[in-house]
């Protein structure tokens, strides 16, 4: 009985409100429809306009992508110098290259797959972001990575804001208009860049780039946020994601499927650790400042932050064997930390270990790896990274340490709204350890702060609008709420 009307509801429920495409191979990606066995209900649904442009962007993939005949026609392109209209394929391109750690790289690719959406685009993943043994390629039948044969690949590596190709940079306004289109653009959207460089945020840059065929990006943030203030997206953004609370929450469901090996490392240690307790609780620690010897200090406050919160119980320091009677006696946390290191873990695994609590409940603390050092290269680091970030994902309550871009895709996967760990600096007042966040959505670290038309920096304000304010652990970034 109630297995058959499990699986019919699984049936029901495994596109997640349409979001996925459906009739996709099943065993080359398990993790792909059997998310929702592992997920809670999805409370929010997609909205339907951002169902069908994402079944548009995937009918123009097809006909676009990687080795198609429109592809080869569009590279071409590569060999003219310059000339007014490319658009005889009517397919056009943005390259990312995504780097640094795997939350970032996860944050800007989404924001690259946004910006794609937004201008008619096809998005290809430069290979070197490595990403084909942690996600499932997201779109059907064609491939999302840029072959490894396209003709200027080699020079992506050096491709800074020195190049020639990142003409936004090297060239003024007033050349570009005078002057024939480049076939290829390079876009420097690092945490660093620069004022010619911001104004890929604003509305003129944006005319122009509409009529480039190849666009190729490299960045390390979200810069999702940024796109909104760009007035033609403004509107397209707001209609696709009426909740703007939930951007990357959808963007990541939609994109990011583990590959099977990474989805047997997940539900393996789901299954054996972590489904049968009645509550699962998160802690992310991460520890991004330079503060010396910070381990009695963040220990204290990952204590206090749980503890203030309700989300951990006091051990009972009374000895005596008097049993607490309470509705919760016996019912289970499972506590899941993550860490590159094992010390936080030792301590709270050890402040529980054989001792009852103040409300009867039993405690158990797990940590699935303890890598010490990040080794973005390395990748069975990526592999425990991933696996970690999705199973984070999968508890009841977060608690994520500041800055995080590994918490973040953590929480917006997870539909979390965290309680985020404040980095001592950024301590709002004494004795304040941790802050429930307003959204689920990350924080953009870097906004351009551009003012597009009198092509200055404005300082690290941004008129606020009612979506967007900035964020509770970083002071100068900015999120929707
Ligand atoms: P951020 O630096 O916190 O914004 O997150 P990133 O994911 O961009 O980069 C940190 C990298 O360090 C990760 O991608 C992992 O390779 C590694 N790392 C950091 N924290 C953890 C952790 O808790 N578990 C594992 N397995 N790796 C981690």
């Amino acid at each position: 009985g109630d297995y058959f009307t499990n699986q019919v509801e699984i049936a029901e429920d495994k596109l997640l409100g349409g979001l996925l495409p459906a009739g996709l191979d099943e065993k080359s990606c398990m993790s792909r429809y059997q998310s929702v066995l592992y997920r809670k209900k999805q409370k929010q649904q997609p909205s339907s306009y951002l169902v069908s442009r994402l079944r548009e962007y995937e009918a123009l993939h097809k006909r676009c992508g990687p080795f198609t005949e429109s592809y080869n026609r569009t590279l071409e392109y590569l060999n003219s110098d310059g000339q007014q209209n490319y658009n005889s394929t009517g397919c056009k391109y943005v390259i990312l290259t995504a780097i640094h750690g795997l939350g970032n790289r996860m944050l800007s690719l989404a924001s690259a797959f946004l910006y794609a959406l937004l201008t008619n685009r096809v998005l290809l993943v430069d290979p070197v972001t490595k990403f084909s043994y942690l996600f499932c390629e997201p779109f059907p039948e064609v491939s999302w990575f840029l072959p490894s044969n396209f003709p200027i690949i080699d020079k992506f590596k050096s491709f800074n804001w020195k190049s020639p190709e990142n003409l936004i940079k090297q060239k003024s306004h007033a050349t570009w208009t005078s002057s024939p289109l480049p076939p290829c653009l390079y876009l420097h959207l690092e945490h660093d860049y620069d004022n010619d460089e911001k104004q890929f945020f604003c509305g003129d840059d944006q005319k122009f780039l509409e009529n480039v065929p190849w666009l190729i990006i490299k960045s390390n943030i979200y810069f999702i946020p940024s796109l909104f203030t760009i007035p033609p997206f403004q509107e397209e953004i707001s209609n696709l994601f009426p909740d703007l609370g939930t951007v990357f929450h959808f963007l990541g469901r939609y994109l990011f499927h583990p590959t099977n090996f990474v989805w047997w490392v997940v539900t393996e240690y789901y299954n054996t650790n972590l489904a049968r307790a009645d509550e699962k609780i998160g802690i992310q620690i991460r520890l991004l400042n330079k503060y010396p010897n910070p381990f009695k200090r963040v220990l204290d406050q990952i204590l206090d932050c749980v503890g203030k919160e309700n989300l951990l119980p006091q051990i009972n320091e009374t000895k005596s064997s008097f049993v607490v009677q309470s509705e919760k006696l016996n019912r289970t946390k499972a506590v899941l930390i993550t860490s590159l290191n094992s010390k936080y873990f030792e301590a709270i695994k050890t402040m529980y270990w054989n001792r009852s609590t103040v409300t009867g409940e039993v405690i158990q603390i797990y940590q699935p790896s303890h890598e010490e050092y990040e080794r973005n290269r390395n990748e069975m680091q990526n592999i425990k990274a991933w696996a970690e970030m999705y199973l984070l994902s999968l508890t009841d309550k977060l608690v994520t340490s500041g800055w995080s871009t590994f918490g973040y895709v953590a929480q917006s996967l997870g539909g979390l709204k965290p309680w985020i760990l404040y980095l001592y600096e950024d301590y709002k007042a004494p004795g304040m350890s941790c802050q429930r966040a307003v959204s689920m959505e990350p924080c953009m670290h870097a906004p351009p702060y551009f003012d597009c038309t009198r092509k200055q920096y404005t300082g690290n304000t941004v008129k606020l609008n009612p979506h967007i304010q900035h964020c509770e652990d970083k002071l100068w970034g900015i999120k929707f709420i």
